[in-house]
């Protein structure tokens, strides 16, 4: 390494010493319920896969026959290389599950935001941002070079304060996590597009976490606060309930052209393969028949919180699967997290700087892959080693 890059080393030491480093763990087989990590059979309470759709044989079928038929590279991106049919089927389907009029495909969520904010705003104007968004979206304000105004998280009165007093600008736009994805609490999404109809601004929702989880068949936030129409920019995901991976946004049929023509990411990044494009038609296929895997990530969510409220662990204040199990010191979260590991639970502590200093938690991420003895055994563990580092009595 040369001498330039020596100041790595330095920060590194100080992110061990704070008890802030990354270990990644590494998974030998697919996501499910349980799954071998680092050599270690373990209850998954980590991922994202709310559907169980991960590893679902529908979701294998879809990708492997699309991989006989369109091969496993797009070649380049879409304006160059050309759309194949595939991509354009799914982004009809997902217009259809979301009530929208259009949907544009992206290779990731986290993209979805970089290509869209700039697309929509630039530096003569304002963005008005939840303090609590995610890192995706802040990158993509960043990006926009627009001057960006935070407000209170899910503070509408915050929200509206900040909207009339700042009109220096071409354009305003509201941007706001759909679900918030470390304390799964909603954005009060139908005052946020009243307060910010009552301005003139943009409205932009990110549902990474809603969609498979919130409203009629899992149709996501728009859905579930029934405002299909009325919120100008919605950005989705595969790689969360839909179990794949990419990302979209779904508006106008004018927004969904605009990307198109302005999305960075879109313009000059390789399409989705075909393989996940396949998948994630069958994820939205799966959801559009029935609501059964939905109901039971619920019944499976309410079941788990309350038998840990019971045992006296803080549940912080989510209103949707995603459980924090707040314990608030990093190095005590971290504690809890090897414990559980070394009983069989594989739940990561989760730290600053992805939650403020002093809120650090377990993230529990449940899942409709998982059964109540599945539950039953992570209550047990969750009791063990709580009660073994004072957090519970
Ligand atoms: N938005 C939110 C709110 C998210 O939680 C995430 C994933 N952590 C993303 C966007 C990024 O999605 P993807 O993993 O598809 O890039």
């Amino acid at each position: 390494m040369s001498d330039a890059l020596a100041f790595i080393r330095e920060e590194l030491q100080k992110v061990k010493e704070a008890g802030l480093y990354n270990t990644i763990r590494t998974i030998a087989g697919p996501q499910g319920a349980w799954f071998e990590v680092d050599g270690r059979k373990c209850l998954n309470f980590c991922s994202n896969n709310y559907l169980g759709l991960a590893n679902d044989e529908r979701l294998k079928r879809a990708a492997k026959a699309a991989i006989d038929r369109y091969g496993v590279g797009p070649g380049a991106v879409r304006t160059i290389a050309g759309t194949q049919t595939i991509h354009l089927e799914l982004e009809e389907k997902l217009a259809k599950f979301k009530g929208a009029e259009a949907t544009i495909l992206l290779t990731a969520g986290f993209t979805a935001n970089l290509a869209t904010i700039p697309a929509l705003v630039g530096k003569e104007d304002l963005i008005f941002s939840d303090e609590l968004n995610h890192a995706s979206i802040i990158d993509g304000c960043r990006l926009s070079g627009a001057r960006i105004v935070r407000y209170n998280h899910n503070d509408v009165a915050s929200l509206e304060e900040k909207l009339r007093s700042e009109t220096d600008c071409r354009r305003k736009l509201v941007v706001t996590d759909g679900v918030f994805s470390m304390d799964g609490d909603i954005a009060p999404l139908p005052d946020i597009v009243e307060v910010a109809k009552k301005y003139g601004a943009i409205t932009m929702v990110d549902d990474a976490h809603g969609e498979g989880v919130l409203g009629e068949n899992g149709r996501g936030i728009v859905n579930h606060f029934h405002l299909e129409g009325q919120v100008d920019v919605e950005v989705g995901t595969l790689s969360k309930a839909l179990g794949v991976m990419g990302g979209y946004v779904s508006g106008s049929k004018e927004l969904v052209d605009w990307l198109k023509q302005r999305g960075r990411p879109f313009l000059f990044s390789s399409a989705l393969t075909a393989a996940d494009v396949a998948a994630g038609i069958a994820a939205v296929d799966i959801l559009t028949e029935s609501d059964e895997l939905v109901k039971k990530l619920w019944d499976n969510a309410r079941y788990f919180k309350a038998q840990m409220q019971a045992l006296g662990f803080d549940t912080g204040v989510s209103e949707t699967p995603i459980t924090p199990v707040m314990v608030g010191d990093a190095v005590k979260a971290k504690e809890l997290s090897k414990g559980l590991f070394e009983e069989g639970v594989f739940a990561m502590a989760i730290a600053y700087p992805t939650v403020p200093h002093g809120k650090a938690r377990i993230r529990v991420m449940i899942s409709a892959a998982h059964e109540r003895n599945d539950l039953d055994f992570a209550v047990e563990k969750f009791a063990k080693v709580g009660r073994a580092l004072g957090l519970i009595k």
